[in-house]
């Protein structure tokens, strides 16, 4: 991953006109549309039209290139050049095969390749590509990746209280904590907050994507009227949520800040609603697996866990359509047993620890 993380996208859009062929028995695909952003080494290209198109891409070496054969088609268009790892896009035509090439500047690592059948028949053909990088693959250094930390709370909401322990100071000294850890990692850090003082839930989303972070941590510790209820839990955004979220993009007017650099009011409706929808997938994905995976990391160090420890829900600061984020409840201020570790330094300094050493795996993990 880059050290400043965001997306570049750009909207092709030449029109290189093709000469029509009245002898074709085929429908023509007319234009088509080619949408490209760029992620670190990651490349993403969409292939866009209202109609189904056959086609066929590979990749080829020395010089590394991607080539992408269409039939039947009239023009396709481009515009804004400006593609970080994108040398070249030339395109020829041969009979009724339009041949479209783009010039990769680094050696290609792997290539994937979907088409997806959006609402109103709108077709995609998408394709990844991750390219290695300029040093050799092991200069794509993991800690590079940005960690957005949000103490739950703060200021005049104190969270939890029991017995005169504020659940915002909690959170506020686990949140420096984990940044000092993170910091000896070398990853870049933010804090929603470091002091005293009460930020809006959906300003704590809105600062983590202005941070362009790859995770955001927000941290809390629960409390419920059992008062043997105990153990730390995590959260990610439930299916439920995340469908619901994922129509609320897709219907709301102003989409130009729905996807990092993304300004997705020059696209057609279909190609914006299938990059929404994707990006909520791979962001939710991403999420479950850290949840699954701080799970997993905190059983083996003999940590008491909540039963079912990863739990789903519509919590407010989870709903960034395009940064992974979790919830982590650290323990039970109800519990008696909890509480004494919850306000021990030395227990959240370990706890805080692992969840350091769960991220760095979890980036070694997606490189
Ligand atoms: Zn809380």
């Amino acid at each position: 991953m880059n050290i400043v993380i965001k997306f570049i996208y750009l909207l092709f859009h030449i029109s290189i006109l093709l000469i029509f062929n009245s002898f074709l028995k085929y429908s023509f695909a007319d234009n088509i549309n080619i949408y490209s952003y760029e992620k670190g080494n990651f490349i993403r290209l969409l292939l866009s039209n209202k109609k189904n198109f056959l086609s066929n891409s590979f990749i080829l070496d020395d010089p590394p290139r991607l080539v992408v054969d269409i039939n039947n088609i009239d023009s396709f268009s481009k515009n804004n050049f400006n593609n970080k790892l994108i040398k070249k896009i030339r395109a020829s035509k041969t009979n009724d095969k339009a041949r479209i090439v783009f010039d990769l500047k680094l050696p290609i690592k792997n290539f994937k390749k979907t088409i997806i059948t959006g609402k109103d028949d709108n077709y995609t053909l998408l394709i990844d590509l991750n390219l290695l990088s300029d040093q050799g693959d092991f200069s794509n250094n993991y800690n590079k990746n940005i960690i957005v930390i949000d103490a739950g709370h703060g200021g005049p909401d104190p969270g939890a209280v029991r017995n005169n322990i504020k659940e915002k100071d909690l959170t506020l000294s686990a949140a420096k904590l984990l940044e000092k850890e993170l910091l000896k990692k070398n990853f870049k850090v933010y804090l929603t907050r470091n002091s005293d003082r009460y930020i809006k839930l959906r300003n704590r989303v809105k600062y983590a994507r202005n941070k362009s972070a790859d995770l955001f941590i927000s941290i809390h510790a629960d409390s419920t009227l059992n008062k043997k209820t105990n153990g730390t839990s995590i959260y990610s955004l439930s299916e439920k949520a995340s469908d619901k979220l994922s129509q609320a993009l897709a219907d709301r007017d102003n989409k130009s800040d729905l996807i990092a650099g993304l300004d997705l009011d020059d696209l057609d409706k279909g190609v914006s609603d299938i990059l929404i929808d994707l990006s909520r997938r791979e962001t939710k994905n991403s999420s479950i697996n850290f949840a699954e995976l701080f799970i997993s990391y905190l059983g083996k160090q003999k940590f008491n866990l909540l039963r079912r420890p990863h739990r789903q829900a519509g919590f407010a600061v989870l709903k960034a359509p395009d940064v992974p984020s979790v919830l982590i409840e650290m323990g039970f201020m109800s519990n008696n047993s909890d509480l004494k570790k919850l306000t021990n330094p030395e227990f959240q300094k370990i706890l805080m620890i692992n969840v350091a050493n769960i991220i760095e795996k979890y980036f070694l993990s997606i490189k």
